[in-house]
Order: structure tokens, then C-alpha cells, then sequence
């Protein structure tokens, strides 16, 4: 047997004011057939178990693309076209292959694609013919749109929100390719439009519940798969929303039936799921409030694992107006600021100008008198296994709040992003992160109370607000009930 695999990882943030060019790729790996022989990447993992798993079998594994980079708005053009271009040209010189694993996002948008992922597996798909499967797995923030159905042979998406089982959806993934290829089963796909925009837990009831019985009737009665993908509130394209996904062996009708069944169950339970977002004054009054620190707080609108800009002063202007102290706050994107503070030394006080910079949904920058406390790099911080660089970062104290100013632009995934730099956590009444919801796993143990701000940014949560232009269904929460809606 003879497997070709890649990988094309970015969310596309079509609202948000950052360029995803060659750099931002270059900045996070573009690795040309060998990214299973460097270090670990988030969003190479998928390539490490299908060629680890391939290998045990004594299968041939031929290795092209690997290119990731942080969310952000729109590919370019040019960059798209020449990642694909890579992708179908060594699949073309590795012909005849008997199988394609890609490792995908499902949310990416360039300019002139607003389905990246559906036309690279139409051009795969074009090169191997009808008959050779071809799997994508996904962040269950994709799209999930019809393209990307009709041209893969099977497609699962991550269940877990921190995405904790990326590999695990894997190796599924590539034995139910193994199953394919020995003529066990003949994987066949349905999807459902729950016609919901907005993001979805499933640490917590009633999506738990509902995506452990997905996972139950996997590999029971026909069922090879089920995904949710909870979709990507923030792109501005006709496929944007919650959808249900499942693979059957060779049952289309069986996959619709499942597919309707928990798409409906979640739709159903939209208004238990609708998400209480904190004004910043109600959440600060909130964690001033609480008995014992530290209270989290997550800064959900600068998400730069979403696409927003990662150096929005909304949250930090009002703690520094209402003259909170003992707070720490993390992580402010802004090299301009890292450079003064490392021209200034470790140890001195000057007037820094702290974000705000890249566009309006980083509000205004923040002009503050602050001690350098300690200039560093090589700092990471993990996400699950992997440590994940910062670039270079400084500790500044504004009396009592410390903010941590970074060179890479990330969300905020771990509290070694500050304790590495010597911040001790424990002594804080408030922790700011810049996260959505992936800070959970690192900061629940030492975190008292966790509360979601939805403050201004790229991120707003105010799903009814967003400004769709190419979305032609009625959605909740935009009106209350869009299935009924549409007869
Ligand atoms: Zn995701």
C-alpha cells in the first residue's frame, strides 16, 4: 500500500485586520515533506500517527505539505495557490497511491476561496480519480462545507473543545482507512444543518452528554464516525454553522437518519447552550468580589487563536482606570513594545505605549509608566503535550498589575507563559487571558473561578451582530427559531 499525506492548517478570521501571508506560515512551520521528522507541531500531529501507524503496517508513507499558521484573516492568494500547487504536484509524481490522508482545518478562507478545504480536496480528488478514498480530518471549527463532502471519501472532525484528541480522531481515522482498503467497509457521508452560529462547550452538559453518545455508537451497527462541527462563527461565507456529520458503512439514508437525530438534539437544546458573556466592569466586580484568587478572566474577543490581533487594551484600560491591584495579564502581542523594553534593561522604568496597535479591534493603546521586570526567550508554554514558543517576551509592572508583552503572536494556552518569566500566579486576585476557551486546560488547577468577558474585538461574541454578507439561511441566534423559519 502506498499513503500520501499532508497538512494545510489555519482559521480564517474573515473580520479580522491581519494578513496571512508567507510569514505568518513561515512563522509557525511550512515544513516540504518533512514535518514528521521535526519536532512536534500541533497541527502536524495527525502526519505523525498516520505515518507512525502506515510504517507498522509496511505501508509506503510519501509525505508532502505541512503548513500552519496561527488564525488570522484571509490567505493571500498567491500563498494559497502555491501551498496547493505543491500538494497536488507531489501527489501527481507519487501516482498510483492507494490512499490520501489530509490533515485540514476546515475554516480557512484566501482571497478568491472561501472554501480552501473543499477546492484542495476537489483538486486531490482530481488527480486520483473516483475511486481512491481520500480521509481529511478536521477542527470541529470548520465549515463542513458540501465541496468538501463530495470530494472526500471521509471526513471526522476533532470532539473535544480544548482539542485534546487530535491524534485519537487520528488513528480512528486511520483505521477506518485500513477497514476501507481491505474492502471491510465503504465509508458514505451525510450532513446536517442545525442552522446554529455560535461556539459550543462540550466540557459541559447538555453537549457532553450528547457527544459521548456520539462517540458510543461509533463502531456500532454501520456507524463508522460522527462529527459535530460546531463551525466558525467569524467567517463571512455561505457555509458558516453548527453542523452534524456521520459516516456509515455504505448507508447513506442511516447516515442522514443520525446525522438529523443529533443535529436536531442540539438544536434543541440551543437556548440551554446560549453563552452568558460578562460585561468587563460585571466580570471585574465579579472576581473583586470573590473570596480567594485567582479569579481567570477570558479576554474571548482578542483571541489570537480565533484571528483577533492579540493586543487589545479594552479589558486592561478599564482595571488600570478603576485602579485594580494584584492582577496579571497575558498575552499582549506587541514586538514594538518588547523592543523598547529590551533597548530600556531588566530593571528599568519608562513610558511604554502597550497595544492597540494593529486596528480597531484593538482599541486605543495604553500609555502606562512601567517597570521592566525581566526580558526573555525561548519561553513556551504548552498546548496538551506540545510546548509552543512565545517568540521573545518581557514582564512589565504597572504598580501592582503585570502585563506580559510577546513577540509571536498566540493565544494565551498556559500559565508557564508567565511563571517562566518568575510571575507568581498564586499572589494574584486576577488572571487576564487572551483565549476562547483552549487557556481551560493549563489554568483550571490554579484558577479559583473562571469567568468569559465579552469584550469589544475580532471575537465578539454577539453572534446575532455579526456582519454575514454571504450567509442566505435564517440562523439562531439572529431568530429564535430558524428551522421552523425555513418551513
Ligand atoms: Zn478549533
Amino acid at each position: 500500500m502506498k499513503l500520501f499525506i499532508a497538512g494545510l492548517d489555519t482559521e480564517t478570521n474573515t473580520f479580522s485586520p491581519i494578513q496571512t501571508g508567507l510569514e505568518a506560515f513561515s512563522e509557525n512551520l511550512i515544513a516540504y515533506g518533512d514535518a514528521t521528522e521535526r519536532p512536534l507541531n500541533c497541527c502536524s500531529s495527525q502526519m505523525f500517527v498516520w505515518r507512525n501507524a502506515a510504517r507498522e503496517n509496511g505501508w509506503a508513507v510519501i509525505e508532502s505539505l505541512c503548513a500552519v499558521a496561527e488564525p488570522g484573516g484571509k490567505t493571500t492568494r498567491a500563498v494559497y495557490e502555491s501551498f496547493r500547487k505543491t500538494i497536488v504536484d507531489d501527489l501527481k509524481a507519487a501516482m498510483p497511491v492507494d490512499a490520501v490522508m489530509l490533515a485540514l482545518h476546515g475554516a480557512c478562507v484566501a482571497d478568491g476561496y472561501d472554501d480552501v478545504e473543499g477546492d484542495l480536496l476537489e483538486h486531490v480528488r482530481q488527480v486520483v480519480g473516483p475511486d481512491i478514498p481520500i480521509a481529511a480530518e478536521l477542527d470541529l471549527h470548520c465549515h463542513l462545507t458540501d465541496r468538501m463532502v463530495a470530494n472526500a471519501s471521509m471526513i471526522a472532525a476533532y470532539k473535544e473543545y480544548p482539542h485534546t484528541d487530535i491524534e485519537i480522531v487520528a488513528e480512528q481515522l486511520f483505521r477506518l482507512m485500513e477497514r476501507t482498503l481491505a474492502g471491510e467497509v465503504r465509508p458514505v457521508m451525510a450532513v446536517y444543518d442545525c442552522r446554529l452560529v455560535s461556539t459550543f462547550h462540550p466540557h459541559k452538559a447538555p453537549l457532553r452528554g450528547i457527544v459521548d453518545r456520539m462517540k458510543a455508537i461509533e463502531g456500532q451497527d454501520g456507524v463508522l464516525s460522527v462529527s459535530f462541527g460546531h463551525g466558525f462563527p467569524w467567517g463571512d461565507v455561505a457555509d458558516v454553522g453548527a453542523k452534524m456529520l456521520v459516516v456509515t458503512d455504505n448507508d447513506p439514508q442511516m447516515a442522514a437518519r443520525i446525522a438529523e437525530k443529533f443535529g436536531r438534539e442540539i438544536y434543541d437544546a440551543r437556548e440551554e447552550m446560549r453563552h452568558d458573556y460578562l460585561t468587563i466592569d460585571v466580570a471585574l466586580d465579579q472576581a473583586l468580589a470573590a473570596r480567594s484568587g485567582p479569579v481567570v478572566l477570558a479576554d474571548v474577543s482578542d483571541n489570537a487563536g480565533g484571528g483577533a490581533p492579540g493586543d487589545s487594551t479594552f479589558i486592561l484600560r478599564r482595571i488600570i482606570e478603576r485602579g485594580i491591584e494584584d492582577v496579571a495579564s497575558c498575552l499582549y502581542w506587541d514586538p514594538i513594545a518588547v523592543r523598547m523594553c529590551r533597548e530600556a534593561g531588566e530593571g528599568a522604568k519608562l513610558d511604554l505605549r502597550i497595544g492597540g496597535k494593529v486596528g480597531k479591534a484593538s482599541g486605543d493603546p495604553l500609555d502606562l509608566t512601567v517597570r521592566v521586570r525581566r526580558i526573555a526567550s525561548g519561553i513556551t508554554q504548552r498546548f496538551g503535550p506540545t510546548p509552543l514558543s512565545i517568540g521573545d517576551a518581557v514582564w512589565v509592572s504597572a504598580g501592582n498589575v503585570d502585563i506580559v508583552l510577546n513577540t509571536l503572536r498566540t493565544q494565551t494556552f498556559h500559565p508557564e507563559c508567565m511563571t517562566a518569566l518568575g510571575l507568581d500566579l498564586a499572589t494574584k486576585k486576577i488572571v487576564v487571558v487572551k483565549s476562547s476557551n483552549h487557556f481551560r486546560a493549563g489554568f483550571e488547577p490554579i484558577a479559583s473561578e473562571i469567568l468569559y468577558v465579552g469584550a469589544p474585538g475580532a471575537l465578539q461574541p454577539r453572534f446575532d451582530e455579526l456582519p454575514f454578507t454571504k450567509l442566505a439561511k435564517p440562523y439562531w441566534p439572529k431568530v429564535d427559531h430558524p428551522l421552523m423559519d425555513q418551513g
